[in-house]
Protein backbone atom coordinates (compact mmCIF):
# COMPACT_ATOMS: atom_id res chain seq x y z
CA UNK A 1 0.00 0.00 0.00
CA UNK A 2 1.24 3.35 -0.72
CA UNK A 3 0.55 6.23 1.14
CA UNK A 4 0.59 9.41 -0.50
CA UNK A 5 0.17 12.96 0.72
CA UNK A 6 -0.77 16.01 -0.48
CA UNK A 7 1.94 18.95 -0.77
CA UNK A 8 -0.62 21.59 -0.65
CA UNK A 9 -3.19 20.61 2.91
CA UNK A 10 -0.28 17.80 4.22
CA UNK A 11 -3.19 15.38 4.65
CA UNK A 12 -2.59 11.80 3.39
CA UNK A 13 -4.71 9.43 1.61
CA UNK A 14 -4.61 7.05 -0.90
CA UNK A 15 -6.04 8.88 -4.09
CA UNK A 16 -4.01 10.60 -6.43
CA UNK A 17 -6.34 13.88 -6.62
CA UNK A 18 -6.48 15.40 -2.83
CA UNK A 19 -9.86 16.80 -1.85
CA UNK A 20 -8.46 20.33 -2.24
CA UNK A 21 -7.30 19.65 -6.28
CA UNK A 22 -3.63 19.30 -5.44
CA UNK A 23 -2.13 16.16 -6.85
CA UNK A 24 -0.78 13.48 -4.05
CA UNK A 25 3.19 12.79 -3.75
CA UNK A 26 4.23 9.23 -2.64
CA UNK A 27 5.71 9.36 0.99
CA UNK A 28 8.70 7.49 1.12
CA UNK A 29 8.94 4.26 3.18
CA UNK A 30 11.33 4.52 5.90
CA UNK A 31 13.34 1.37 4.84
CA UNK A 32 16.57 2.08 6.33
CA UNK A 33 15.38 3.04 9.47
CA UNK A 34 15.78 0.17 12.51
CA UNK A 35 14.18 2.09 15.18
CA UNK A 36 11.47 3.06 12.79
CA UNK A 37 11.08 6.66 13.56
CA UNK A 38 8.36 7.08 10.74
CA UNK A 39 6.11 4.49 12.56
CA UNK A 40 3.66 7.48 14.55
CA UNK A 41 3.81 9.12 10.79
CA UNK A 42 2.55 5.55 9.33
CA UNK A 43 -0.01 5.72 11.87
CA UNK A 44 -1.28 9.30 11.70
CA UNK A 45 -1.77 8.69 7.86
CA UNK A 46 -3.85 5.62 8.56
CA UNK A 47 -5.91 7.57 10.80
CA UNK A 48 -6.34 10.88 8.38
CA UNK A 49 -7.00 7.82 5.47
CA UNK A 50 -10.12 6.40 7.73
CA UNK A 51 -11.21 9.54 7.98
CA UNK A 52 -10.96 10.89 4.45
CA UNK A 53 -11.69 10.32 1.39
CA UNK A 54 -11.13 6.83 0.87
ZN1 LIG B 1 -4.81 18.79 -0.39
Amino acid sequence: MHILKCPSCMLYGLKETCACGSVRVRVKPAKYSPEDKYADYRRKAKQDVGRQDV
